[in-house]
């Protein structure tokens, strides 16, 4: 039955990293890391490594228990593409042994002609029609319409403050959906 859990979503910078929090005041139950991805270094134009400041990035490893608590398949769904599991996924609190599936999105990162965010299609071409709830920081209502018209399944599509991250409340919504969901494909479920 594992393939007919709804899939998890998961951007790393605003709900994981809550980057837009104030430089001196780091939210509660996160810690400091300081690393140089290969995407990091790649944006410092030739410059060699050891003179890229690291990028700081805010972490609590609170999350990935209480993610894998959640009845969702956990996706990567973030501009750190395969690094997320490289330099996020363990320090969260997810299996250090065991990738995350990573929807890649390749180098366009420029807004598209119909004002949809540069993940959106690639979100929707991966779900390929599965249930699917997507945590992110720049999602629109122009991706919920795109999103609407584009995928057949059930979607959440769930605004994260990039100030605040996953909070109780986030993790709650999406249970709350998650159960929502399994109700109603349940055979003999009308509703
Ligand atoms: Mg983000």
């Amino acid at each position: 039955m594992t393939d007919t859990k709804p899939l998890l979503l998961l951007d790393v910078d605003g709900p994981l990293n809550p980057f837009g929090a104030p430089p001196h005041r780091r939210p509660a139950g996160y810690q400091t890391h300081r690393m140089k991805p290969d995407n990091w270094i790649a944006q410092h134009d030739g410059l060699p490594e050891h003179r890229v400041k690291p990028l700081r990035v805010w972490l609590n490893p609170a999350h990935g228990p209480a993610l894998m608590a959640l009845p969702y398949e956990l996706v990567w769904a973030t501009t750190w593409e395969h690094d997320a599991n490289d330099w996020i996924g363990w320090r969260i609190g997810l299996p250090r042994e065991q990738d995350l599936p990573v929807i890649e999105f390749g180098d366009q990162w420029t807004v598209r002609p119909d004002g949809t965010y540069v993940k959106t299609w690639p979100v929707v071409a991966y779900a390929a029609g599965r249930p699917f709830a997507w945590v992110d920081d720049q999602i629109s209502d122009v991706d919920r319409a795109y999103v609407d018209r584009h995928h057949p399944g059930p979607a959440l599509l769930h605004w994260v403050d990039p100030r605040k991250g996953l909070t109780e409340d986030d993790f709650a919504v999406l249970a709350d959906w998650a159960a929502r969901i399994s109700t109603h494909n349940t055979p003999g479920a009308h509703q």
